[in-house]
């Protein structure tokens, strides 16, 4: 098919950015200078936790996480199956059981009780995912993990910027990780960072990501086996352009997650996602309508099939982990019902910085025709 006139993603990167990148192409250190801190200090800032580790990917970083948390053999890690594969994929890296469990039909994220029913002897650690940018149940979460001794890491890959009760995201969770793919808030072309107070956490998987070199280790030397998870130079430097327009990237994406309710919100056949959270502040990663639970996966394949003709670029996010073929081999400790019926009914709506009103409207027109269509 041909490439859509609006598409689902398209990245933001200025002049200005790249103008830096080229300086830093003639600079002499493209790897391990001085962007990387200054990157990582950007994260330091923006979280106020205070340590800060980039690295090559966000799952790069997840799977830095579970290692560092001694995470292996024999524990068992709960985790949202309505959502991207790296957290889980990470845990299996270490050779630990991904467990999954239920999500809330309304904010799409774990739901506390589902995650308490999952917890046994095994449980080492919760990943909570803040799916589409909309925080999870932190408070919840937290206090769960209290309880029962488990470590708690936030997967903020979509949630860059969110807050709860004015606290950031990131700063919930022993460690916590981003991601800067393109389709993200913002970009390094491939990126990750993570984010922990905890000094020993942060110095072990500053060594994991470079080789296993200890801080006072040399180039060829390497106390333990480690990994190349480093984000080059030219990465950290875009990355920091960006950062210093999250405030305004954030503003223009809510006014996008807002104008897409104004067009859409009388259509009684659709669900919009939740945008007012008391308390909370939702950094939008991506616009995922669903059809009404009456609807069945072939209406939805019928309505994306339309917006597909009329040259809208859409995504079916996201497909159950626990029915992936790469995990036939993971038991499912419990039902998912309310996973697998929200899955089949969702639409990810074109969703970028530069999406200007008049494509929204566009977008729209195009969705409401096709549902119609349906019933
Ligand atoms: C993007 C994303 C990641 C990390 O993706 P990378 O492509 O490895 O940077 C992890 N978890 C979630 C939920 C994501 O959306």
């Amino acid at each position: 098919m041909n490439s859509p006139k609006i598409p689902l993603s398209s990245p933001d990167v200025t002049e200005a950015e790249i103008e830096a990148v080229a300086a830093t192409l003639r600079s002499p250190q493209l790897s391990l200078g001085p962007r990387l801190a200054e990157f990582e200090t950007a994260f330091t800032l923006l979280t106020g936790v205070e340590h800060a580790v980039a690295v090559s990917s966000g799952t790069a970083g997840l799977h830095l996480a579970m290692l560092a948390l001694e995470i292996g053999a024999g524990d068992e890690v709960i985790v949202p199956s309505f959502t991207f594969i790296a957290a889980a994929n990470a845990i299996r890296y270490v050779g630990a059981t991904p467990v999954f469990a239920d999500i809330d039909s309304v904010t799409l994220n774990l739901s506390p009780a589902a995650v308490e029913r999952a917890i046994n002897s095994r449980t080492r650690a919760i990943v909570a995912v803040h799916t589409f940018g909309i925080p999870a149940n932190m408070p919840a979460l937290v206090a769960l993990a209290g309880r029962h001794h488990l470590a708690l890491i936030e997967d903020a890959c979509e949630a860059l910027g969110a807050t709860i009760d004015s606290q950031p995201i990131g700063s919930f969770g022993d460690i916590a990780v981003f991601a800067f793919y393109p389709n993200k808030q913002i970009t390094t072309g491939e990126g990750g960072m993570i984010v922990t107070r905890d000094a020993g956490l942060a110095s072990h998987m500053r060594s994991l990501r470079n080789q296993g070199r200890a801080p006072t280790d040399s180039w060829l030397q390497h106390t333990e086996i480690g990994y190349n998870y480093r984000l080059s130079e030219i990465g950290c430097t875009l990355g920091i352009g960006q950062m210093r327009r999250l405030p305004a990237i954030l503003d223009r994406r809510e006014e996008i997650a807002h104008i897409y309710r104004q067009h859409l919100s009388a259509e009684r056949r659709l669900i919009l996602p939740i945008d007012e959270m008391p308390g909370c502040c939702i950094s939008w990663f991506v616009y995922v309508v669903r059809l009404a639970d009456k609807f069945t996966a072939a209406d939805r394949e019928l309505v994306i099939r339309e917006l597909e003709q009329a040259a809208i670029g859409c995504g079916r996010y996201f497909a159950p982990i626990h029915l992936q073929p790469a995990y036939a081999d993971v038991p499912v400790a419990a039902d998912l019902p309310v996973t697998e019926s929200v899955a089949l009914r969702t639409i990810a709506l074109p969703f970028f910085n530069r999406i200007n009103d008049s494509q929204i409207v566009t977008v729209c027109d195009a969705l409401k025709l096709a549902v119609r269509r349906i019933s």
